[in-house]
């Protein structure tokens, strides 16, 4: 038998901690797994594009356990009333090379993106950051606010997103959440408005195409940039020239992957960016001066579902009330026998065949 987590289950262990809580648990998981970066066997996820999205999967393992993700994103989705992401993946034995949980990951993934945003924050933004500008305010919206708020202290959320509908669904969703009544929402009419004067500018816009949601000339010194919209080939947020500015220090995940994916596609290859296990294992420093604009270059990396897939799985053990097992694999008395353990006795199949 094969654990289980669905939206009933997810939703049930997500409520049972708290939504800040869970985040903030998952990126200590992150973190130390970003740690131990040296034991994973790494690949920049494999990418079927189409003129609509794209269908990805993302495997990593650390010789213990393995992982995967299936995962899409379909900017024009929500026009038809679906999803631009949506998510499951299965964490797995390498010994057995049987699977241990197969999961949902829509959710997931916006909660371990929120955890993986605040805590690249965490060492990359001034220790003094205390508003936050949220452009994008769809799907992963509330989740980063949340995130930002807890692991950062941020207090005040200036928004905008080019659907106001959008932006009134974060702001109503956000006022309903008790722990963040101390938290003022701005809500602005540009993303100039939005990120002007913001310690951290957050980028989780959906479009697929080069966009220019930021421009030079809307980012101060100092600023901290987490740009969480463009991971794929020909998908970006930021204009070119902020990558490049003489005080700019650009953060990635993967480096391979991002070089595909992220906002550093539009930069030629020697241009030097430093991978997150670096800063978290002190070999590179997050930010050096008060000064410097810091760029987290997200396009979101298995390691982080990894995280989350095994965070999942011993949760399971401390909720024995939500554990639930599918038979996605045969258990069989002979494991030679798949036919007759799987189908039934020859006997008994001949037998229901002629009733
Ligand atoms: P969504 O479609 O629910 O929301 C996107 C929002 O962006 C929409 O409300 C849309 O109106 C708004 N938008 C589009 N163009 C804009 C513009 N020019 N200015 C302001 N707002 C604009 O999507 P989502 O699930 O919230 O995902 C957002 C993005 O994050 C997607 O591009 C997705 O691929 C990406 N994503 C990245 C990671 C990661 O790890 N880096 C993880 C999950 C999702």
């Amino acid at each position: 038998m094969v654990d289980y987590i669905g939206m009933s289950e997810i939703k049930r262990i997500v409520n049972k901690i708290g939504v800040g809580a869970f985040i903030e648990h998952l990126a200590e998981a992150i973190e130390d797994d970003y740690r131990r970066w040296g034991e994973f066997d790494k690949m920049p996820r494999t990418a079927h594009h189409s003129p609509e999205g794209v269908i990805e999967l993302m495997p990593i393992s650390d010789g213990r356990l393995y992982s995967f993700k299936y995962v899409n994103g379909h900017p024009k989705n929500t026009a038809a009333g679906l999803l631009t992401v949506t998510a499951f993946g299965v964490l797995a034995d390498v010994d057995t090379g049987y699977p241990l949980l197969l999961s949902e990951l829509t959710l997931t993934t916006a909660l371990r993106t929120a955890a993986m945003s605040a805590l690249a924050a965490r060492w990359m933004a001034r220790k003094t950051s205390s508003s936050m500008s949220l452009i994008g305010n769809g799907a992963q919206s509330e989740f980063q606010a949340i995130a930002f708020h807890r692991m950062l202290g941020i207090k005040e959320l200036r928004l905008f997103d080019v659907d106001p509908l959008a932006t009134a669904k974060l702001e109503r969703n956000l006022r309903e959440l008790p722990e963040l009544f101390d938290l003022r929402i701005v809500c602005c009419a540009s993303i100039a408005e939005a990120a002007f004067g913001a310690d951290i500018i957050t980028t989780v816009t959906a479009d697929k195409r080069n966009a220019t949601i930021l421009t030079p000339s809307m980012i101060l010194p100092g600023v901290h940039i987490n740009a969480v919209g463009g991971d794929c080939p020909g998908k970006t947020e930021l204009h070119a020239d902020i990558l490049t500015l003489a005080n700019a220090r650009i953060v990635v995940e993967y480096e391979p992957q991002s070089r595909i994916e992220g906002e550093i596609q539009q930069l030629p290859e020697d241009v030097p960016t430093i991978e997150f296990a670096k800063v978290v294992r002190g070999e590179a420093a997050g930010r050096e001066t008060d000064d410097e604009v810091t760029i987290f270059d997200s396009v979101g990396f298995a390691l982080e579902d990894y995280s989350a897939l095994r965070m999942l799985h011993s949760l399971l053990r401390e909720y024995p009330e939500i554990h639930r097992q599918i038979d996605l694999v045969p258990r069989l008395p002979d494991p030679k026998d798949l036919f007759g353990g799987a189908l039934g006795s020859s006997a008994g199949r001949r037998l229901r065949l002629a009733a």
